[in-house]
């Protein structure tokens, strides 16, 4: 007789055995399975992508050849409502990677509590090859292949890593040709003439800022006198430096893809802001001394922002940091071996799935306004995010004090409570 399809081996591909980006996606919900009571007999729902799409992209090249791309676009998780996660566009992009970044989403989603699962896709590729008609092509020909999964009521794709408003322009016109009508709800962080919304270019940023200045009134820390580092100064650690040093806070080290660049007295961050505009990194940036890149994480300072790419804060840098606060701008930027030294040596971590949740909750405004087609103030739309992200952040921080454990198991129970509740509230079919 056969054995039942639960005992067999899991698949290799969501095995946690190579500690990639799903590897350590899984070691963080086992940490949570205990404080789900109940619940935790749907826990394996969570271990498991709801669906995953890999989709060949091919088109033609500047140089009149064919060139093929692989893409994704994984739903990790619709028990909350429909999936909603980025697209990123990069050469390292791996259905591992996805998968992680999707379930991120379903957790990031609950965290805040806007009514959707998760989902993300990227295509492996560096756009920094690609002429603007290349990426033109490969962002419709990549669209059009999901188009069996997205839509607005199913699954809406939004910017994330090397991807952007007119990326999403250019989406929202290939889903909407597909359809025979403009669907302008199908993906988030529009142009604001397409139905975009204000302030979700900032979103982010606002988000790491205000659940920042949160985390340093609890722990004492006053933002105004604090010495910052920010790894990453795109969408995410740009405005989020900006908003810092608006604050009173010194900017003290920023380091991105072209280089680390330091000045204890705080960078004039319009200034650098305006250079990064202008040549795509801080790279040749006059304001500051250049630092060698693994000395960034021995930089003085009070308070760390990874906002780049997973996996940079490791065991061994973990040991290093001076901050006293670390807000993860980036998904997945903190290993579990660094999680536990920072929290070892009382360094406070603001885990992704909270700290950088500003992003989709201006995106779920946007495609609110979409469905209704009436649109809101920024000051409305900044409002409603900054109440978000505070009642958010003073709820995790409870259950952190009431279960001592840290801010991302805190977050993580609070989230997967929600996620499995849904789940047992809607039954399995059939
Ligand atoms: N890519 C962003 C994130 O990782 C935003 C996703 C969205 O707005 O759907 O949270």
């Amino acid at each position: 007789m056969s054995s039942p399809a639960s005992t067999l081996a899991v698949p290799s591909y969501l095995n946690a055995d190579n500690l990639g980006p799903w590897g350590i996606y899984l070691q963080q919900v086992d940490r949570v399975i205990p404080y789900l009571g109940s619940l935790s007999r749907w826990a394996d729902t969570l271990k498991r992508p709801k669906r995953a799409l890999i989709v060949d992209v091919p088109i033609h090249l500047d140089n009149g050849t064919v060139a093929h791309f692989e893409g994704y676009r994984v739903q990790h998780n619709t028990s909350r409502g429909p999936g909603k996660g980025g697209v990123r566009f990069h050469q390292d992009v791996t259905l591992s990677e996805v998968m992680a970044l999707s379930a991120w989403m379903s957790i990031k989603n609950a965290a805040v509590n806007v009514p959707y699962g998760g989902a993300k896709g990227g295509i492996r590729v560096d756009p920094r090859t690609l002429s603007m008609g290349e990426l033109e092509r490969i962002t419709r020909r990549y669209t059009s292949e999901i188009g069996i999964i997205i839509g607005p009521t199913k699954d809406i794709p939004a910017p994330d890593v090397n991807t952007n408003a007119q990326i999403m322009a250019w989406m929202m016109d290939t889903y909407s040709m597909n359809e025979g009508a403009t669907a302008t709800g199908v993906v988030t962080g529009k142009p604001v003439d397409l139905g975009g919304s204000l302030g979700r270019q900032e979103a982010t940023g606002r988000g790491v800022f205000t659940v920042g200045c949160e985390a340093a009134q609890r722990i004492g820390m006053d933002v105004s006198k604090a010495r910052v580092a920010v790894q990453g100064f795109g969408n995410v650690g740009g405005i989020a430096g900006k908003l810092f040093a608006e604050a009173g806070a010194r900017v003290v080290a920023v380091q991105d893809h072209g280089g680390t660049i330091f000045n204890g007295a705080g960078f004039d961050v319009p200034a650098l802001l305006k250079h990064v505009a202008a040549h795509g990194s801080v790279a040749g940036f006059a304001g500051g001394e250049v630092i060698a890149n693994e000395n960034f994480w021995d930089v003085d300072c009070e308070i760390l922002i990874p906002a780049a790419l997973e996996g940079q804060l490791t065991a061994a840098r973990a040991n290093r940091v001076k901050a006293k606060l670390v807000i993860e701008g980036a998904n997945g930027p903190t290993t579990p071996e660094a999680d536990d030294i920072l929290q070892e040596r009382g360094v406070l971590v603001l885990p992704d799935v909270i700290a950088n949740a500003g992003g989709v909750t201006v995106s779920y405004f946007e495609w609110v306004q979409d469905f209704s087609s009436f649109f809101w103030t920024e000051e409305e739309i900044n409002n409603r995010l900054v109440r978000i992200m505070k009642e958010a952040f003073a709820a995790i921080w409870q259950v952190g004090q009431d279960k001592k454990v840290s801010l991302r198991t805190a977050t993580f129970i609070m989230a997967c409570t929600r996620i499995l509740h849904a789940r047992e509230l809607r039954g399995l079919y059939p």
